[in-house]
């Protein structure tokens, strides 16, 4: 069974904009995808058709075999969001907010008021129930907006960037919350900027640039494209046309040296090397963030196959 299904979907916005080109997508039940890409990408345009927070323009959707046009509220009922914005009503208390949802959803109220207390005490604000939204901490919100998507218990949990601007630890804690939920059979889709948020969560990854879908594959082979990583090393003296054996190097004009580490080489042996020249690095980074690395290559294996 599809979780998802999105066929040949196109947005146009008023303005002219065309920030969905017709993109084919599908995510089979109990799956943890990812819809990544750059800012501006759609994934929030294609997110918003989804749960009919925007009105699509052309193509398809279903969700668990029920179609937005034909089936809406069959199609909703199955859907439970948590958007990029925060949008509580700050004033409300938060054992409100998750009841009214419930409510919402059609859910009795015994029903509503046993689900409010265990996902609030499964995100960790039961014993803030009674206190409005907006005392809450900014990560206290989006896991009281996880809470309030989950308590129809939909069998599709949709997340837009649900950890941007989110620190470490609490982002640490979220995903193990999301992947307990998927164990236990919701699909999950996320979209996210973060290559290695999509690593850490999701055995699948769509992504999307500039409207259009650039790559549908499993995580692993997504991640097999990446093996070739480019290293910035400062050092302590200048080295001229250093070379090391084996390894591609250049030396930037600033004087730092850029050395890019293959599949199957190791930084040991790039340190080996360096170190038979008596060279002293003083820093190493990535050159570039491994995301756009990607990206790099993607839009150019897709360019190379338009003028093939
Ligand atoms: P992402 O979520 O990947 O950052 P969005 O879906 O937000 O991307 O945006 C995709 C494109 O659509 C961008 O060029 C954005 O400027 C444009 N866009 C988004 N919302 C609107 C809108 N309401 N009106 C016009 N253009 C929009």
């Amino acid at each position: 069974m599809h979780a998802l299904t999105l066929k040949n979907l196109t947005k146009t916005y008023d303005n002219g904009n065309q920030a969905l080109k017709g993109i084919d997508v599908s995510v089979e039940e109990g799956e943890f995808c990812a819809l990544l890409g750059p800012n501006g990408a759609g994934k929030t345009t294609a997110i918003g058709i989804i749960s009919s927070l925007v009105n699509k323009s052309g193509g398809e959707v279903e969700i668990f075999g029920h179609s937005i046009d034909a089936e809406l509220e069959a199609a909703k009922a199955c859907i439970g969001l948590v958007p990029q914005e925060v949008n509580l009503n700050l004033w409300e208390r938060v054992e409100n907010i998750v009841l009214n949802q419930a409510g919402y959803y059609g859910l009795n109220r015994r029903l509503a008021a046993e689900r409010t207390e265990k996902y609030l005490k499964e995100l960790r604000l039961w014993d803030r129930r009674k206190d409005t939204a907006r005392s809450l901490s900014g990560g206290m919100k989006r896991r009281l907006m996880i809470a309030r998507a989950l308590v129809h218990e939909p069998r599709l949990l949709i997340l837009d960037e649900p950890t941007a601007g989110v620190d470490i630890e609490i982002r640490r804690s979220m995903w193990e919350f999301l992947r307990t939920i998927n164990e236990a059979g919701t699909t999950i889709i996320l979209t996210t900027h973060y290559l290695e948020e999509a690593e850490s969560l999701c055995r699948h990854v769509a992504i999307i640039d500039e409207g259009r879908i650039i790559e549908d594959a499993p995580m692993s082979k997504v991640l097999r494209k990446l093996q070739r990583e480019v290293f910035v090393l400062t050092l302590a003296e200048p080295a001229a046309g250093l070379q090391l054996d084996g390894f591609e190097v250049s030396v930037r004009d600033d004087g730092d040296v850029e050395v890019a580490i293959g599949a199957g080489q190791t930084l040991n042996e790039m340190f080996a090397r360096l170190n038979e020249k008596d060279v002293t690095v003083v820093s190493l980074r990535n050159k570039a963030n491994r995301l756009e690395e990607l990206f790099m290559r993607l839009v150019d294996k897709n360019d190379t196959g338009a003028a093939a």
